[in-house]
């Protein structure tokens, strides 16, 4: 994507980003604060999302919060009592992006487990949604919310042996696209499939990879950075590719 920002594109922007300790999520945290947003980390480990606060500070970004939530042990309350505790330092979110994810098991369906294809579901697809719930009045209580899930090639068409990862991406396509019909003028709400991208995430996925060949989490900000910017205010109940035209698969 083609995209030059504002160099405070997101000034006055507070923004929320879940699995903000690596890989994509690490990258759009430390990318929005330097358009000038104030970061809210979302993560299971404090001290990775500690450190990321700190390379915000070192940069010269507005200081970051920070909260922990296990999104594979989460309840809807937990997720209330987080959004309680952001209301009581923020009056609004400007933008969330669900970004956290988990892969499961690259296998068969016959030889899927259900235990790992629960805990795909709870952090891809229940806990997105019970976060989602929780933090919607902050959502609207901005002039132009941004709500951004991440969704993936295989959310879109089936493929052999993606088993519970793409039945979860499949499931937020589908949240994206309710939530965008019954908040149309009030929020929007998009999906961004990153493309293979260069993660920890990635190399579980396709171990056999040259990660060099792929584009890394920075290269595919502009989308990112868009989506949660005024450029991007008509658009709603879309799902964007971060790298047009990529081939999904394992690249060559
Ligand atoms: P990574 O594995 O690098 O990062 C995943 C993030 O999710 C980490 O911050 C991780 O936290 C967090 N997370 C995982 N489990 C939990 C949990 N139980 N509670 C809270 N946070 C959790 O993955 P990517 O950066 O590659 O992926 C980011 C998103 O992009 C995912 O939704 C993924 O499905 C999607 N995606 C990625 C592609 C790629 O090629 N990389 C392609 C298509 C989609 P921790 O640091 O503690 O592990």
């Amino acid at each position: 994507m083609h995209y030059q920002p504002q160099r405070d594109l997101l000034r006055n922007h507070i923004i929320l980003v879940t699995g903000a300790s690596n890989g994509i999520g690490k990258e759009a945290a430390l990318t929005y604060a330097r358009y000038g947003a104030r970061v809210i980390l979302l993560g299971r480990s404090e001290d990775k999302l500690q450190s990321v606060a700190a390379q915000i500070a070192s940069e010269g970004g507005q200081a970051a919060s920070l909260f922990t939530l296990d999104m594979a042990i989460c309840t809807p309350a937990d997720c209330q009592h987080l959004a309680d505790r952001i209301a009581e330092l923020y009056p609004r979110l400007d933008g969330v992006l669900h970004n956290a994810g988990v892969l499961g098991d690259v296998c068969p369906m016959s030889e899927q487990q259900p235990a790992v294809w629960d805990n795909v579901m709870q952090v891809n697809v229940n806990a997105t949604f019970y976060l989602t719930q929780a933090l919607l009045p902050l959502l609207l209580n901005a002039e132009s919310g941004s709500l951004v899930f991440t969704s993936s090639s295989v959310g879109r068409q089936g493929r052999a042996n993606w088993g519970a990862y793409a039945a979860s991406k499949f499931a937020t396509e589908g949240m994206m696209q309710v939530l965008a019909e019954e908040y149309q003028n009030r929020l929007r709400v998009n999906c961004i499939n990153p493309g293979g991208t260069r993660t920890q995430m990635r190399a579980s996925a396709f171990p056999s990879e040259d990660p060099q060949k792929l584009k890394t989490p920075a290269d595919i900000m502009p989308l990112y950075l868009w989506l949660m910017g005024d450029d991007s205010r008509r658009k709603t109940g879309m799902s964007f590719d971060a790298q047009p035209g990529r081939k999904p698969g394992i690249s060559q």
